[in-house]
């Protein structure tokens, strides 16, 4: 079981999952990270994380700067011994199958982690001497893109070329799991757009994607499941749907209408909970039958709703639920 912070509505954020089922991944458990902590001197980096990754998936773990992310891939990949709690991936102790775990775990370096004048395909050709069952270089370099650069100098590729240099180093080794670790940090929007593309052509090609991100959209858009992080604690887990879902308070829409209109017609209605007449708009708060049973009210009335509004939940309320403050502000 996870440990959660004394909020009501964290319970309530992890179930039921919502199952996609656009994605045929079994549920065999590839990652099971139990307890773990981890401290450095008097920084507690993971106070006590518990979660599973499933095979095939991709999972999100998404949470503000300094809140335990890397420190949590570290320990699934091996790199970080715990203080506490276990880690399991595919069954081994990361700690103590170093040879197993490395071909098994294909961990996305960081960009400025090679020598500037190292050419793409010789880092790749380099990597791949490591691997007893390396992917070839020129295969990958052809999957990612970057077949016209393979005799370009590090130093000279452009932001997404570097990018997608560190995601075909993680996968040279033909890993069943790929940790990559803010992935999309410092790209522009287009080349951002093709990095998710990119993502999930790998994860459908069969390898299981752990995402560290402090990024909700990326997050939102390209997880199965999201493991909530913050301050070294899970505080949710759940489908991205599922998180939205359980942040919903209630739906909540506003509208203005040409004639009159009595309150109380409103709140008699069965999904209505409150409403309030503010400069000429209506509020209206309920459930997720508001919408439908407002619009049908005010038409039977002859009075169709005008510049209507409706609120949608974003992963970002859920946060702000879950941590009692907002994701942004968090990462300032
Ligand atoms: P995130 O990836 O979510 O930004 P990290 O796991 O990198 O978080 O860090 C969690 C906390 O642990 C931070 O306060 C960070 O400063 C601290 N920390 C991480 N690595 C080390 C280290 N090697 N030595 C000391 N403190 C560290």
């Amino acid at each position: 079981m996870e440990k959660y912070r004394g909020r009501s509505s964290a319970t309530a954020m992890h179930a039921p999952e919502h199952r996609n089922h656009s994605n045929n991944f079994g549920h065999r458990a590839l990652v099971v990270v139990t307890n773990l902590r981890k401290t450095y001197g008097t920084t507690v980096a993971v106070d006590d994380v518990s979660l599973t990754v499933r095979e095939g998936e991709i999972f999100g773990i998404l949470g503000p700067n300094g809140a335990g992310k890397t420190t949590t891939v570290e320990s699934i990949a091996g790199l970080r011994t715990p203080d506490g709690g276990t880690v399991r991936v595919a069954g081994l102790d990361p700690r103590k199958r170093r040879a197993e775990l490395t071909s098994l775990v294909g961990v996305q370096l960081q960009a400025s982690e090679l020598p500037e004048r190292i050419k793409a395909r010789e880092a790749l050709q380099l990597y791949a001497s490591f691997y007893p069952n390396p992917a070839d270089p020129d295969e990958l370099l052809e999957r990612l893109a970057l077949t016209g650069v393979r005799d370009t100098a590090f130093g000279n590729l452009s932001g997404g070329q570097k990018q997608r240099l560190s995601i075909a180093l993680a996968l040279i080794g033909n890993p069943k799991i790929a940790i990559l670790d803010e992935l999309t940090t410092g790209l522009d929007p287009q080349a951002r757009r093709d990095t998710w593309e990119l993502v999930k052509q790998i994860r459908d090609s069969g390898v299981t994607i752990i995402l560290v991100t402090h990024f909700m959209a990326e997050a939102e858009y390209l997880c199965d499941r999201i493991a909530i992080i913050d301050a070294g604690r899970v505080v949710a887990l759940n489908t991205p749907a599922g998180l939205v879902d359980a942040a919903r308070g209630g739906e909540r829409i506003s509208f203005r209408v040409q004639g009159e209109l009595d309150e109380t017609v409103l709140k008699a209605l069965p999904a209505v909970d409150s409403v309030t007449y503010e400069t000429g708009r209506f509020v209206v708060t309920g459930n997720y039958n508001l919408l439908v049973e407002v619009v049908t009210e005010l038409a039977a009335r002859g009075l169709p709703p005008r510049d209507l509004h409706t609120e949608q939940t974003t992963l970002d309320d859920a946060f702000l639920a879950l941590a009692g403050r907002d994701f942004e502000g968090a990462n300032r």
